[in-house]
């Protein structure tokens, strides 16, 4: 009798979405439903939930001082830091439906520092619309998914209230990103090392390296860009020291590269080719952990930061139970437009514009990506493979189809432009692959600007690329 009738009391209910997160994913995932609202106005428009830890929209792009712990206890998000610029050109992440024209009115430089792509990335957002769907300051605690009523329940602390609640939806989206908890490698000696030791997660200021010898470990954008920041903002010297070979870029003379660490004898770090070096401080450029701590073994996504997490149909659908969708789970040359063609694709499948097929059709389509995914060899391979992927969703949705192919080959311009330069690729303009129009550029080198802020930014005098 009883589950009679809690079946009774959901046929009848609206659909209901539960949304994880407000960072660019989760905002896409709203805003693709809201841009359906403002067209349908259907009574049948679902009813949606957006959960989210801190008290503000745009995920990442809130920058924090905060490191550990949030006001409320939590992990802080952010892994962002002062004075971060976008490391790949605006182009290449232009929204299919605003450009950067349109946001700003006037043509800006291809490499906005962090609080000018944020100001850009919300602008198209109809705030006061979406702030209905959201719940801020409630992190998931956890979610279970029920085989008779095919509904998921949410716990989630209200840290408003102070208290814990739970709701029932019929889908569930995670979008909680995979920048957030750091991967921390340990290596002999560090428990002795007297100076800082810290992850890039917590980095937050390079003015705290000033005038030291800073030693990074990794070999990825984390590694190279912080790496670049503390040049910038004065440290005496930078070494990255990494496993996989060198960057191959020019770096300044006060910048150096290693092979990979072996062990550390007081502050004096050795490397595996067996020469050595003093050091005042060590951030570990190690990369993210994917971390759900509120999902249960059986709905939860174990994977690496790759460009094709396997068990994700189209990149998103849990394959076990795709009522568990996951937005922007891949390593990431494409972002903001990437994670827009999923949000679009997500929303006409739960509205069902478009049919889920069968679990062994799904699987094929998830084999034959990872097939090519794994004959994956070079940068400009894999740049490719992502467009495609993009392609392949854009394609069955209204979502603009944007042209995407030649961002791609815009990001292989940018890959060439680092190895020439890599203090100076900043400096370069591109052409919108949108609007046509040519960015402008920079009154002096990234390398003298320092004021990061919106409006220093905006105050500076552009000059027309020639
Ligand atoms: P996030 O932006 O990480 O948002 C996830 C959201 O989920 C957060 O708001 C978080 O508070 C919330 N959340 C987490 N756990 C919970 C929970 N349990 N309950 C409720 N809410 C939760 N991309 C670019 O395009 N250009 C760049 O220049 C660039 N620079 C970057 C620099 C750094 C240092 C890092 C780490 C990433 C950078 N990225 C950049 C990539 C970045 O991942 C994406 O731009 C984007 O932020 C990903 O969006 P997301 O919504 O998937 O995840
Ligand atoms: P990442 O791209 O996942 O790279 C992690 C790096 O850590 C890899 O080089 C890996 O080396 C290395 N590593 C992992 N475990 C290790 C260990 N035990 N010992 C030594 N090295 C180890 O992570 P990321 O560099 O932090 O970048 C994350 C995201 O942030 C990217 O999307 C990036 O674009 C973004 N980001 C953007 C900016 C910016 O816009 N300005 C700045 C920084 C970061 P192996 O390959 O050998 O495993
Ligand atoms: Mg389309």
């Amino acid at each position: 009798m009883g589950s009679a009738k809690k079946k009774w009391s959901f046929i009848l209910s609206k659909t209901r979405i539960a949304i994880l997160g407000a960072g660019p994913s989760g905002l896409a995932q709203l805003r693709a439903f809201e841009a359906l609202r403002k067209k349908s106005n259907s009574s049948d428009f679902p009813e949606i939930v957006c959960y989210e830890k801190q008290n503000d929209i745009g995920g990442m792009w809130n920058y924090t001082w905060r490191t550990g712990l949030d006001r409320n206890g939590e992990p802080v998000h952010g892994s962002m830091y002062r004075y971060l610029w976008s490391n790949g050109p605006k182009e290449c992440l232009e929204f299919a439906d605003y450009s950067f024209d349109q946001h700003f009115g006037q043509a800006i430089p291809s490499y906005p520092p962090r609080e000018v792509l944020k100001d850009y990335i919300m602008g198209r957002l109809d705030k006061r619309a979406l702030f209905t769907y959201m719940r801020f300051e409630c992190p998931v605690r956890w979610v279970t998914f029920d085989q008779d009523t095919q509904r998921f329940s949410v716990t989630v602390m209200n840290h408003k209230t102070g208290e814990q609640e739970t709701e029932e939806f019929d889908y569930v989206v995670v979008a909680t990103g995979h920048f957030s908890t750091p991967n921390m490698p340990y290596y002999k000696g560090l428990e002795q090392f007297p100076g800082r030791v810290l992850h890039a997660h917590d980095f937050r200021d390079a003015l705290e390296f000033e005038g030291q010898n800073i030693l990074l470990v990794g070999g990825s954008y984390s590694a190279e860009d912080i790496g670049s920041q503390c040049y910038k903002y004065g440290a005496k010297s930078v070494t990255i020291s990494h496993r996989g070979g060198s960057f191959g870029y020019n770096w300044p003379e006060a910048v150096n590269e290693k092979p990979g660490l072996e062990h550390i004898e007081g502050n004096v770090v050795h490397f595996s080719d067996g020469s050595s070096q003093a050091f005042d401080a060590i951030v570990m450029c190690t990369g993210y952990i994917f971390h759900f701590p509120f999902l249960p073994d059986e709905l939860r996504l174990e994977t690496h930061n790759c460009l094709y997490p396997d068990n994700l149909y189209k990149g998103v659908f849990f394959q076990s139970n795709p009522k568990l969708i996951y937005l922007g789970m891949q390593d990431q040359w494409f972002t903001f437009n990437m994670f827009d063609a999923q949000a679009w694709y997500v929303r006409d499948v739960i509205m069902g514009k478009i049919q889920l097929p069968n679990e062994s059709e799904r699987r094929k389509d998830i084999d034959s990506w990872l097939q090519n995914h794994e004959k994956l060899n070079t940068d400009a391979q894999s740049i490719d493979f992502q467009a495609n992927y993009i392609d392949d969703l854009t394609s069955a949705t209204d979502y603009p189809s944007f042209p995407v192919h030649q961002q791609a080959e815009l990001f292989k311009k940018w890959l060439e432009d680092k190895k020439l330069d890599i203090m100076g690729f900043r400096n370069k303009s591109y052409a919108s692959t949108i609007t046509g129009t040519v960015a402008a550029q920079l009154p002096r080198p990234w390398l003298e600007i320092k004021d990061d802020s919106l409006e220093g930014f905006m105050s500076l005098k552009f000059k027309k690329a020639s």
